[in-house]
C-alpha cells in the first residue's frame, strides 16, 4: 500500500469505530480512541486514533486533528506510566507499507518498556489473551489524569 491511495473504509481501525469488531477499549471521547494492541510489542501496548478523520497516514491528517491525537497519546502514556511504571516507553507511527504500517487508518503506538525486556517484532507480535487485555487497559484507565 503506496503513501497516497484512498482511504479504505473496510481498514480494521474503521471497523473497530463502526463497532463491527470487538477492541478491548482505554477510553474514548468524542474524538479519540484508545485501545489496546491485539498483538502487544510489550506488556501495555496502546494505540491511539482520530475517529473522525480518514487520514491514512501523517500526511493526510489535519493538524488540529493531529494536535488532538498527540495530546491523546500524551495523556495515555501518563497513565501507561503509572500503572505499569516502565522504565521508558517509545511512541511509535508507521506510514506507508514501506514505511511498516499495517492497518491504514493514522495510529500511534505507545510502548511500554523495561530493560530486561525484549520488544517484540512490529507485526510479528503473538495474539494476546483477551482477559488478560482487558486488566491491564482498565489498570491503564484507572490511572488517566482528567482530560486537559
Ligand atoms: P501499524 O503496522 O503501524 O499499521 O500498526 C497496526 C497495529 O494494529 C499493529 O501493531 C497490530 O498489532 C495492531 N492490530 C491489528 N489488528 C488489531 C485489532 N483487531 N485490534 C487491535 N490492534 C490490532
Amino acid at each position: 500500500m503506496t503513501l497516497h491511495a484512498p482511504y479504505d473504509p473496510d481498514n480494521i481501525f474503521a471497523k473497530i469505530l463502526r463497532g463491527d469488531i470487538p477492541a478491548v477499549k482505554v477510553w474514548e471521547d468524542d474524538d479519540v480512541l484508545a485501545f489496546m494492541d491485539v498483538f502487544p510489542q510489550s506488556e501495555g501496548h496502546v494505540l491511539v486514533i482520530a475517529k473522525g478523520s480518514t487520514a491514512r497516514n501523517l500526511l493526510e491528517i489535519e493538524p488540529e486533528v493531529l494536535a488532538r491525537i498527540m495530546a491523546a497519546t500524551q495523556r495515555t502514556a501518563r497513565a501507561v506510566q503509572k500503572a505499569l511504571e516502565p522504565e521508558g516507553f517509545q511512541i511509535l507511527q508507521f506510514n506507508g507499507e514501506a514505511g511498516g504500517q499495517t492497518v491504514f487508518h493514522l495510529h500511534f503506538h505507545i510502548v511500554p518498556r523495561w530493560a530486561d525486556r525484549a520488544m517484540k517484532g512490529h507485526g510479528h507480535a503473538p495474539m494476546a489473551d483477551m482477559t488478560a487485555l482487558k486488566v491491564l487497559a482498565d489498570k491503564i484507565a484507572a490511572q488517566l489524569e482528567p482530560a486537559r
